[in-house]
């Protein structure tokens, strides 16, 4: 059978075709061990749903490891894509012009050829139909390579930023692994397990998966910190195809065994070095435990360093890798990217003077980092007393809070948004026109990240960076950035870059940069946002 069948069918069936009872009663006898089970919450009292991260969570001590005996494990379905020359009759020569003109560059044996369209990729028509009323015009270069990758069933590697296209290119693999497999019988956990670092990212990785696996049925949930978990915790009971999940809620639901992850077939780690720099690494090692280990396995990170490479060489078999872009550390080249050389104090009339001339066009929307949560409430009070539309999100905001403020950022209401590093990646709002960096981040892969929340789906952006003496040693990674991207360099930060000595050359992602806190605590619950945000607006009219 041919694997681009016309129609659904084409994939070994849908799903529909498994209805009939035969994979029925597989559950629970089939798989050779228990599930940690149900020792309760180890970490005492629940989380009142207030303010928190997942950071602080329990590391699932609860949670045995699993002995996993393959022979017993039921098969399941997880190469959906053959050789790639019956489909087109493209020569490797095309191929490698296709991979060069699109800064792709694949590691690994047999990688399959990229796809140049979306009826290639090979989709079943539900997915396709639904790819196609999105109205994109072709696919991005990460999807071109990746879905042939991932429908390959292969352990993949894909090092592409976010705002490139990448929760397509696994989702849609991910809705056409779990049509091939047997329905959920009662009490089984998901098919596919997607792994995220931020709530924010989770629940964009969920609209995604909800507008495509429509079609076909496909039931998914978020489970992240912060929020009540009776919700979550009814969706899994439920049975849902896909849960997507910050780390450490996952653990509590697990040794609450409220899901388990026996049925886990098709594993995504989104922005793993992100979740590694959030010191997530243990939770992540605990959950894949718990994970069959034939499953496929899909990594994407925005950039690639020993500890990211680490957790593939550990987790991934055999793998497959794309590499989009230059593997070097370099900034978008559609965002113009201005910093000046300021003292602190200088900063606050600065960015008012900035905030005059981004606001009179009432179309544009100004995004600014600050490195603390405090700073974050200040400015945000400031601006507001003095008259323009901003609020605050970071990670001691509840989540309800943190919701209404990016809808409102989304929606225009407030098109100013002051942020910690908590937004600095994942947030996708398309039409951030200036990102403002008011306090020099701590390290230049997380300033391409900031500057990168402008400037996408092919539009153009502004950064605009305060640097001062105290970011000193931080100068030389950011005039290489600047050069790279054929900027305009301050002389003053020249000059600081050549007497700031070695700075971070090779610093990659440590972790324990102890970025703030995301802390639980709060308790309290109850209505109203926090001060910054609630603070009335001036009468001084800025908008
Ligand atoms: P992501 O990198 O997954 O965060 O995607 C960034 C944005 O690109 C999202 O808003 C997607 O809806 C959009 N997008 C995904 N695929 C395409 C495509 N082939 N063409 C244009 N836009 C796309």
């Amino acid at each position: 059978m041919s694997y681009r069948g016309g129609s659904s069918g084409g994939y070994g069936g849908s799903r529909d075709n498994y209805g009939g009872g035969g994979y029925r009663g597989r559950g629970g006898g089939g798989y050779s061990n228990g599930h940690g089970g149900s020792n309760g919450y180890s970490n005492g009292g629940g989380y009142g749903g207030s303010g928190g991260g997942d950071r602080m969570s329990a590391l699932g001590a609860g949670l045995k490891t699993q002995d996993w005996d393959l022979s017993t494990l039921p098969k399941f379905e997880k190469s959906f894509y053959k050789e790639h020359e019956d489909v087109t009759n493209r020569s490797q020569k095309d191929v490698d012009a296709f991979r060069k003109e699109h800064q792709m560059a694949v590691t690994g044996r047999n990688v399959p050829r990229p796809v140049e369209t979306f009826d290639e990729a090979g989709f079943p028509n539900y997915v396709l139909s639904e790819v196609k009323a999105q109205g994109f015009a072709k696919p991005t270069a990460i999807q071109s390579q990746g879905w042939p990758m991932a429908l390959s069933g292969r352990d993949v590697v894909g090092i592409a930023e976010t705002g490139s296209g990448k929760t397509l290119t696994y989702c849609l693999p991910a809705i056409v692994h779990i049509n091939a497999q047997p329905l959920l019988s009662p009490g089984d956990g998901p098919i596919v397990l997607i792994l995220a670092p931020t709530r924010e990212l989770a629940v964009q990785i969920q609209t995604e998966i909800s507008k495509f696996g429509r079609s076909s049925r496909i039931r998914n949930t978020c489970v992240y910190g912060g929020v009540p978990k009776g919700p979550q915790i009814r969706d899994l009971s439920r049975g849902v195809e896909v849960c997507i999940a910050t780390p450490g809620r996952l653990i509590d639901m697990l040794e609450a065994g409220k899901t388990n992850l026996r049925r886990v077939t098709y594993l995504v780690l989104d922005e793993a070095d992100r979740m590694l720099d959030m010191g997530f690494e243990p939770q992540i090692r605990k959950i894949i435990s718990q994970i069959r280990p034939d499953r496929q396995t899909c990594m994407w990170s925005a950039t690639w360093p020993k500890e990211v490479r680490q957790l593939a060489s550990d987790f991934l078999n055999d793998f497959i890798q794309v590499n989009i872009g230059s593997m070097d550390l370099s900034a978008n080249h559609r965002i113009t990217q201005i910093v000046e050389v300021v003292s602190d104090f200088e900063k606050r009339d600065k960015m008012i003077k900035h905030l005059e001339k981004i606001m009179d066009d009432r179309k544009n929307k100004c995004l600014i980092f600050t490195g603390t949560k405090r700073v974050a409430d200040d400015i945000t009070r400031f601006l507001r007393q003095d008259g323009w539309p901003a609020l605050s999100i970071h990670g001691d905001k509840q989540q309800n809070e943190r919701d209404w403020v990016l809808q409102e950022f989304k929606n225009g209401k407030s098109p100013i948004m002051v942020a910690t590093d908590v937004a600095s990646r994942g947030i996708d709002v398309r039409d951030i026109t200036h990102v403002i960096n008011y306090d020099y981040p701590n390290n230049s892969e997380d300033y391409v990240h900031r500057i990168g929340r402008t400037g996408r789906a092919g539009a153009k952006g502004t950064a605009i960076t305060f640097f001062t003496t105290d970011n000193s040693k931080q100068a030389r990674d950011l005039v290489t950035i600047l050069s790279e991207a054929k900027q305009q360099i301050d002389p003053r930060l020249h000059e600081m870059a050549r007497y700031s000595g070695g700075g971070g050359g090779g610093r990659g992602w440590g972790g324990g940069r102890g970025r703030g806190g995301y802390h639980r605590g709060g308790g309290g619950g109850g209505g109203g946002y926090t001060a910054s945000n609630s603070a009335p607006l001036g009468n001084n009219r800025r908008w």
